[in-house]
């Protein structure tokens, strides 16, 4: 028989509004004797029905919301939730060399599932425990809708352990094929889904990448590079590109992504973006774009000061090395620097850098990490883009 989890009227209303989660401290009753990521029915104290969830008492989000409905999750309850995640990338179209993320979790009604698929190459991250007893389920599922030529699994990240999940990595059907590229815009990009940080690329800032070659010119920095996503997309509008990360794993792919591509304006700099920073303003250096897509500095809450502290840093910075009338354009993929905190440290940044701005774009994520209303989380990546007059 199924168990049942009883949930205090702030867990409801958080439901009602569209979150799926519910975190440990809004329930009200629930069986001791369940395992993780059990499927459990919620009610509230009248007894009301509200849905059907994964449950974790291990984990802080102790219930990832399934389904509002009475309904048997089996088999094709799955299979009809990955077939309208694919479905709803249809419109975007997906050619033969391209990448993609097809099923970006909660937002996809797929609580913890991340799929990301390069060409015929899928690779999948399943994030909490009860996705995780699903996994093989879902594989199959992936295998019948896609054929993949291999899955790579990249559950290497650390909200595992709050899960109660182990971190593993590895190829688990399959081979990669030698020399995996795809193509974003008009360039091939070289993809370790192995070894690349995330799961190889970012695949959320594709659309920003294209975007941004319509702003940028002149002399380009582009912080925090990676594999060279914006560097490659803004090399042909602009006069030359220096690209700074300080992961040499990074730099090596970036450096075949450059030869491959037969690009000749851009340098590759190890280093750390903040000395970076620090050193080209105490030589007088300047620049007419500044591109900025650090990693999360504000993970959790905990961390806000810090974070802040961060993204006021680089932001202030970049303003200070600009030229007149120069193109910023920040990026920031921490969920808890929500915009109107991103707002202020921009504001006070050119304060402090006495410069005024234009806000040109406020950008999201691709199309392919749609964003859930009412589930802020999926919300997590902001890429402004601004004139620094
Ligand atoms: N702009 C890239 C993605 C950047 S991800 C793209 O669109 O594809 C963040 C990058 O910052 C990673 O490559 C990481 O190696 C790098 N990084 C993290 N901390 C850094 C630091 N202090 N200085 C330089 N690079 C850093």
């Amino acid at each position: 028989m199924t168990s049942q989890v009883l949930i205090n009227e702030k867990g409801f209303q958080r439901i009602l509004q569209g979150h799926p989660w519910i975190f440990r401290s809004d329930i009200t009753d629930a069986p001791h004797n369940t395992t993780p990521g059990e499927i459990v029915f919620l009610h509230i104290k009248n007894g009301k029905f509200l849905g059907q969830a994964f449950f974790n008492p291990l984990s802080q989000i102790s219930l990832r919301l399934l389904t509002r409905n009475v309904e048997p999750i089996t088999t094709d309850f799955w299979r009809k939730r990955l077939q309208q995640a694919i479905q709803r990338r249809h419109h975007l179209g997906f050619g033969k060399y391209q990448a993609r993320r097809l099923v970006f979790g909660e937002a996809d009604f797929l609580p913890g599932f991340v799929v990301d698929q390069y060409r015929d190459v899928i690779v999948f991250q399943t994030l909490c425990a009860g996705i995780e007893r699903v996994k093989e389920q879902l594989l199959a599922l992936l295998k019948e809708e896609l054929k993949p030529v291999a899955i790579v699994e990249r559950n290497d990240v650390s909200v595992r352990e709050l899960e109660g999940l182990v971190k593993q990595k590895g190829v688990i059907f399959g081979s990669i094929p030698n020399d995996l590229e795809v193509q974003e815009g008009v360039h091939w990009f070289d993809v370790d889904p192995l070894e690349g940080q995330k799961t190889g690329l970012f695949l959320d800032q594709s659309e920003n990448h294209q975007v941004a070659g319509r702003y940028a010119h002149g002399r380009v920095l582009d912080g925090f590079a990676y594999q060279g996503g914006f560097s490659l997309a803004v090399a042909p509008t602009s006069e030359s590109v220096l690209a700074v990360d300080s992961s040499a794993s990074a730099l090596e792919i970036f450096k075949k992504n450059v030869l491959r591509n037969e690009i000749k304006n851009i340098q590759i700099q190890e280093a750390n973006v903040f000395d970076f920073l620090r050193e080209a303003y105490d030589r007088g250096e300047k620049f007419n774009t500044v591109i900025l897509d650090p990693p999360p500095f504000m993970k959790s809450k905990k961390n806000i000061r810090a974070g802040l502290a961060g993204y006021k840093e680089i932001n202030l910075r970049a303003m200070k090395i600009l030229e007149k009338e120069g193109i910023l354009i920040t990026s920031s993929c921490s969920q808890n620097f929500t915009p109107d905190l991103f707002q202020s440290v921009l504001e006070e940044s050119a304060r402090d850098a006495k410069r005024h701005i234009h806000i040109l774009e406020i950008r999201g994520p691709s199309a392919d990490h749609p964003i859930l209303m009412g589930f802020p989380e999926s919300h997590y990546l902001q890429c402004w883009i601004l004139r620094v007059i």
